[in-house]
């Protein structure tokens, strides 16, 4: 038997009504705050994600589906959507016209991790993206966004954690005293710490590794190096959003995965998932539009880990599976082919009606009717229709109505919705 490859999910239709929910949720928030959907490859230039992402984050070094696609180069499944959405800003001259928008995108992301609870290698991520605005307003008002729908979806048992990046005026001096504590405590880091130490020693606060951890517990924070335009700039957000009674954390040793982020950063995070605990992360990446080749563009945005919301819902709720109003239970052939029809008619006019396709005895169609939790079951043999009508039958109550077999539909429609 052919299975799945590991790292990689069916989502089964017990599950879809929760992912359609969520997705719905979403749509309708981003929306009302003026964001419009915007729908990307899925391959790519992998120079695209090296050159945004970062050449020594984890995305990057090893976790990318990265194939020779002959002529064009090497490809990448895409593994966020933060590069595309730029790279379609960039490429469509999008600032031209005017340089603020807002876009959302809600699809598949590709990583080559290593496959347990919460992480796979193929997940699906919504993910949003204003272009265009400095002002912390809208990093207040993206964040607002993101937690109200996370409150929407009565989502508890998350949190908001927040910190501010610096830029590239600031941060310089806070990676040099961070690389200093990495020289002193050289020992104590992994081995990957210890290769990002030179490279890119931010990343270090991101590692997972318990020894890491502690030896970095008492790294200084970038927060008592920021200059006095990104210290502002954090004031700010902080005062927008107690003025909004959105609750949050500083977290001073926040970071984040990849390189391009400046000022603003957040996450969600939750205690119901175990180790995999972040839901959703952004922040602020000011330069990254013009470090992609197009105009100097402020930008922020956000991506929330799909399947990990809809596993923490899963926790509280059951899905119910959509019910069908009426089940048919014709007796005999030419009642069969009648139903057929009345089926037909009946699902394209909006009420959802179930038969069976083999010709059955009563007892069946109840069970089968029961089985589906149908609403109401129609009965009808050859005696019924000598009679000019069927019987529709009430399955929680097992009360009966004749329903005339002329203009059958109509009756029914009129009935049931
Ligand atoms: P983590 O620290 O969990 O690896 P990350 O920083 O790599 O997360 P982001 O790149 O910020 O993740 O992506 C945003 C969100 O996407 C994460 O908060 C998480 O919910 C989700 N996510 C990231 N990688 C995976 C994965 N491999 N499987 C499932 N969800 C993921
Ligand atoms: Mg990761």
């Amino acid at each position: 038997m052919i299975q799945l490859i590991k790292g990689f999910k069916d989502i089964l239709p017990e599950e879809i009504s929760l992912w359609q929910e969520i997705e719905a949720a979403a749509r309708e928030m981003f929306e009302n705050f003026g964001y419009r959907e915007i729908r990307l490859p899925i391959v790519e230039k992998s120079e695209l994600f090296a050159r945004s992402i970062g050449d020594t984050t984890d995305i990057v070094e090893k976790e990318m589906y990265t194939f020779d696609d002959g002529r064009r180069g090497l490809v990448t499944l895409r593994p966020e959507a933060t590069a595309s959405v730029v790279r379609s800003y960039i490429q469509h001259k999008m600032a031209a016209e005017d340089p603020i928008r807002k876009f959302y995108t809600i699809g598949p992301m590709f990583r080559r991790e290593r496959p347990q609870k919460g992480r796979y290698r193929q997940f699906y991520q919504i993910d949003a993206e204003v272009f265009g605005i400095a002002s912390p307003l809208i990093d207040a008002q993206i964040i607002l966004m993101l937690v109200s729908l996370f409150e929407r979806l009565e989502v508890t048992d998350v949190s908001a954690h927040i910190n501010c990046l610096g830029c590239p005026t600031c941060r310089p001096f806070f990676q040099k005293a961070l690389y200093s504590l990495l020289e002193a405590k050289k020992d104590a880091l992994c081995e990957n710490c210890v290769r990002r130490s030179e490279k890119n020693p931010l990343r270090t606060l991101d590692c997972k590794v318990p020894s890491c951890r502690e030896a970095l517990a008492e790294a200084p924070s970038i927060l008592d190096f920021l200059c006095s335009d990104c210290k502002t700039h954090f004031d700010t957000v902080k005062q927008l959003l107690d003025k909004q009674n959105i609750h949050y954390q500083v977290d001073r040793h926040l970071v984040r995965g990849l390189d391009y982020y400046t000022r603003t950063a957040f996450e969600i995070l939750t205690t119901s998932l175990g180790a995999q605990n972040a839901v959703a992360g952004g922040g602020r990446y000011d330069g990254l539009v013009q470090a992609l080749g197009g105009p100097s563009v402020p930008a922020i945005g956000f991506a929330i880990g799909f399947d990990r919301l809809a596993e923490i819902l899963s926790q509280t709720r059951t899905a119910a599976a959509k019910r069908p109003k009426i089940y048919m239970a014709p007796l005999g052939e030419t009642c069969r082919t009648l139903a057929f029809e009345w089926a037909c008619a009946l699902n394209l006019s909006g009420v959802p009606t179930e038969m069976d396709f083999e010709d059955r005895n009563l007892k069946h169609h109840m069970k089968r009717a029961d089985k589906f939790h149908a609403a109401h079951a129609l009965i009808f043999g050859d005696n019924e229709l000598t009679q000019g009508h069927a019987v529709l039958r009430n399955m929680e109550t097992r009360e009966q109505k004749e329903i005339p077999i002329v203009n059958l539909v109509t009756h029914i429609i009129n009935l049931i919705r």
